[in-house]
């Protein structure tokens, strides 16, 4: 069934997913001729001047919406999150105090599990610490973690999109200890302490653009060290002497993400978009936690604001509950193939009304 033609559309994808609908406007406006050049931004070259005052406006609005320190660098790279998880280790891998170099990491959930995967072919990985055995329902207590002394550095990531588990704030690892976080899909929602990540890195497609386009933000003690085989266009010393053109970047993607921090600029920031992703967060886990027709297991205090699974108690309704969702406009609710059930992806562009009807209707199918 096609959505109702009346009804709002909601969409709650988890990557790629939903733009603020000011962002998308802006952007059908300046599509054909941007600002008077004559010229798409698609069309452009790199190294104009048109499009490097767009890249500098876009570093600059970023540096200044995370309060991203002076000694890191901005870098806008192609490759996504899993090209990440192998261009990280070739970059970091020298740091570690002896070879064959050790990298932490701490498993808690698919994505993480992912990175350990990769990270293998470049180095020993030892699993610090692993949430695996209670089905990735949350984060094992940081005094648990099996840190390695001289470890290259210790991944984690902090938004489990799959999982729905967040870190609510950095990890007390001792001083010296380099971590990297992959922020894929909840950077921007929530004030964080740069100085705490060596490096930070994300997918643009979950919070940030259109996939396409990698943010790295690193610490610039980092840069230099990446192995003979990194290809040149991911070392990031290369990258960032170039100001992350040394090939041609994904400008129009980094186009779009300079107009959504732009928009989050005129939201109030990331102050102000953390209190209103705390809101949308508390009323969907109300809605979900009011009886137990729904369930979310993941343990409140790891509970993530941005992407939220839930499951139907019973789950033959699954079919009906993805139907009738569609035809209120409620749009891409159906689960992670590999956990199933359902999962509200309600990131910094899904407004509180969307999250309300979205609450409206668990309520009506539950019949509450
Ligand atoms: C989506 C996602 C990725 C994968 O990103 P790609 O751009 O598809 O490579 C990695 N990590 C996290 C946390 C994600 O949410």
């Amino acid at each position: 069934m096609t959505p109702q033609a009346s009804s709002p559309i909601y969409n709650f994808s988890a990557g790629p997913a939903v733009l603020p609908k000011e962002v998308l406007a802006q952007a059908a406006a300046e599509m054909q001729d941007w600002h008077g050049s004559g010229m798409s931004v698609m069309e452009m070259s790199h190294r104009g001047p048109e499009f490097i005052s767009i890249y500098k406006q876009a570093v600059a609005d970023l540096r200044e919406l995370l309060a991203v320190p002076e000694n890191y660098k901005i870098l806008f790279l192609q490759g996504g999150g899993l090209g990440e998880n192998a261009i990280i280790p070739m970059n970091l891998v020298a740091l570690a105090a002896q070879q064959p170099a050790t990298i932490d990491f701490v498993h808690t959930g698919s994505w993480s599990g992912k990175s350990i995967q990769e990270a293998a072919k470049y180095a020993n990985v030892n699993v610090a610490a692993s949430s695996k055995a209670t089905h990735f329902t949350g984060v094992p207590p940081v005094s648990e973690w099996k840190l390695t002394p001289g470890a290259a550095y210790l991944h984690i990531c902090t938004n489990e999109t799959i999982d729905g588990v967040e870190f609510q704030q950095a990890p007390g690892v001792p001083a010296g200890t380099t971590i990297v976080a992959d922020m894929s899909s909840h950077i921007l929602s929530r004030v964080i302490d740069v100085s705490q990540y060596g490096v930070i890195f994300g997918g643009a497609q979950k919070n940030i653009g259109p996939a396409g386009l990698t943010l790295v933000i690193v610490r610039e003690d980092l840069l230099g060290k990446a192995l003979p085989i990194c290809p040149s266009a991911f070392d990031w010393s290369n990258v960032a002497a170039h100001e992350s053109m040394y090939n041609t970047p994904p400008t129009y993607g980094i186009y779009i993400a300079g107009l959504v921090f732009q928009w989050l600029k005129r939201q109030g920031g990331v102050a102000a978009i953390e209190q209103r992703n705390m809101d949308k967060a508390a009323l969907l886990y109300a809605a979900l936690d009011a009886d137990d027709f729904y369930q979310n297991r993941v343990a409140p205090q790891y509970r993530s604001r941005m992407t939220i699974p839930f499951y139907l108690r019973d789950e033959s309704l699954n079919d009906a509950f993805l139907a009738g969702a569609k035809q209120r406009g409620l749009l891409q609710l159906k689960g992670h193939k590999s956990v199933g059930g359902m999962r509200a992806s309600i990131y910094n562009a899904m407004p509180i009304e969307g999250v309300q009807a979205l609450v409206n209707y668990l309520n009506e199918f539950a019949g509450r």
